[in-house]
């Protein structure tokens, strides 16, 4: 096994660059070492493989090189060195204050609580939505290049804290079509037939991973660790939970591997879930189980998140996340009373809608995804009552009715107070309010 000295000089192959070797960062793990290295000013990583088919990783750095570029969120190999008989590559370093761990999304964040102490807290749900978005879609690429990164896991995410971008590492588990799998994954993060033996990894592990990774951030458990884990066994319990006999924990029809009532966070969270999360959760860990093609893809998880992000409010106490078509009155977390903003929605008009906050100006892209967009209403305070109402601000006109049979036409420059059971016509559009405690 070839090992780097620190201050030692090693160039690419091609002569471009020489590198000088700063530190060793991460020893043993897979099949090789990584160093953290220089060249001038510029700080790169440098993996250096410690065996295996030379002709083979070349092929494969090769692939990473071409289907790297393709997403930001890959790290992929910049430049091949050689060292004796090691080969290995040069990539982005991918360190410093401004990157944290994927753990986050799942573990939270110590913070500063004063006085020495620390406390644990959950990163918000916006920007946890906001990174698992955007690991979905570096796993989209891939997936809809039939390329499977077999190991996604957080372990491999770095989370990028000013734009919560995120950098997958460990690319060059990657593999294409059918060829030979290079790893088998881990723990938790493969399906039951390849911790079995009995399946190679395919990009089914990659959609696998996603949802086990969606689930564990949003919802706080695995979704196959209930109370089986607790369980007197005489096998080995990840085994027997993960591979041999793994039961979804919210499984419609099992009700083997419920959560442990200790774990009340978890089934209180999925409660308020919508159903479009909790139906597809379902198809991935009960249809999809032992099935891949079953499970929810990457492009529908990130229409799924984008929809959740749409669907949600957050308690003003707490911070805690709840939904628009919850039915709950008060917050799971703190108790206070629930009071959703006011959303616009338009039936049929397959987009979310809007919420109602002073000076928001609406246009018809938000409520029925008119690609035409054009200007229809502004979120305004009545002089006369100090109430919200809806500035009419296009050209068109708006027809309100009341359950009480009460109709009356709105035009440019009126303010249509709100009412919780108004029905507006806009044209062929049929606008409703949801949610919402009118002050
Ligand atoms: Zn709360």
């Amino acid at each position: 096994m070839v090992r780097l000295k620190i201050n030692q000089k090693i160039s690419s192959e091609d002569g471009a660059r020489e590198f000088t070797v700063d530190s060793l960062i991460h020893t043993g793990s897979g099949q090789g070492d990584i160093y953290k290295v220089h060249s001038g000013k510029d700080i790169y990583a440098l993996k250096l493989f410690h065996t295996g088919d030379q002709k083979r990783i070349r092929r494969q750095i090769d692939i990473l090189r071409k289907r790297g570029r393709a997403s930001a969120a890959f790290v992929h190999p910049l430049y091949v060195v050689k060292e004796g008989d090691a080969i290995g590559y040069v990539m982005e370093y991918v360190g410093g204050e401004h990157y944290a761990d994927g753990f986050i999304l799942f573990n939270g964040e110590e913070v500063d609580a004063g006085g020495g102490n620390t406390v644990r807290v959950e990163i918000p749900f916006a920007q946890k939505i906001a990174v698992l978005y955007n690991i979905a879609e570096a796993v989209k690429i891939l997936y809809e290049a039939d390329i499977a990164l077999s190991d996604l896991k957080f372990e491999n995410i770095k989370i990028n804290r000013n734009d919560f971008s995120v950098k997958i590492l460990d690319t060059d588990t990657a593999i294409g079509g059918k060829s030979k799998p290079i790893v088998s994954g881990t723990i938790g993060f493969m399906p039951p037939l390849t911790m079995r033996g009995e399946e190679a990894p395919c990009i089914y592990n990659d959609s696998y991973a996603l949802a086990v990774m969606i689930f564990m951030s949003l919802i706080g458990g695995h979704p196959l660790r209930g109370k089986r884990y607790e369980e007197p066994c005489t096998t080995n319990i990840d085994t027997y939970v993960f591979a041999t006999n793994p039961v979804y924990i919210f499984n419609r029809k099992d009700n083997s591997n419920r959560p442990l009532p200790s774990d009340v966070r978890i089934i209180e969270r999925m409660k308020k879930y919508p159903k479009y999360f909790t139906d597809a959760m379902h198809e991935t860990f009960v249809d999809g189980l032992f099935d891949g093609k079953k499970r929810v893809e990457p492009r529908a998880w990130q229409e799924i998140l984008e929809r959740l992000y749409d669907d949600h409010y957050l308690c003003m106490h707490c911070g805690e996340e709840h939904f628009f078509e919850g039915t709950a009155k008060n917050c799971n977390v703190c108790g206070a009373a629930l009071a959703p903003p006011i959303k616009l929605v338009c039936e049929k008009g397959g987009v979310a809608g809007v919420h109602l906050f002073n000076g928001t100006e609406i246009f018809s892209g938000d409520l029925w995804g008119d690609p035409n967009n054009y200007p229809l209403f502004k979120v305004t305070v009545s002089p006369y009552d100090k109430k919200y109402g809806l500035q009419c601000v296009g050209g068109q006109t708006v027809n309100l009715e009341l359950k009480n049979g009460f109709k009356k036409e709105f035009a440019r420059g009126d303010i249509i107070p709100i009412f919780m059971d108004a029905v507006l016509k806009v044209g062929k559009y049929t606008l409703k309010f949801i949610g919402g405690i009118i002050k």
